[in-house]
């Protein structure tokens, strides 16, 4: 749990690559519509370079695999 303000968080969005400050507090991508994820889904650690594809501290991809289908 981060509750210390943090200006240099991300939410990422893990289909497009999109991302925004967490200030901005925006939780959907933009672009996409897809739910913008804030931290790590596999360690929880939070995301701290936007343009980061993968968890620097678990090595965990941030994106989806580019070839699934979304649903409509
Ligand atoms: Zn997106
Ligand atoms: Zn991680």
């Amino acid at each position: 749990m981060s509750n210390s303000a943090n200006n240099h968080q991300y939410r990422l969005c893990s289909k497009c690559g999109n991302f925004s400050n967490v200030l901005e507090r925006q939780s959907f991508c933009i672009l996409c519509g897809t739910k913008l994820i804030d931290q790590c889904i596999q360690c929880n650690e939070p995301i701290l370079h936007p343009y980061g594809k993968f968890c620097y501290h678990c090595g965990a991809p941030y994106l989806m695999e580019p070839y699934k289908e979304v649903k409509r």
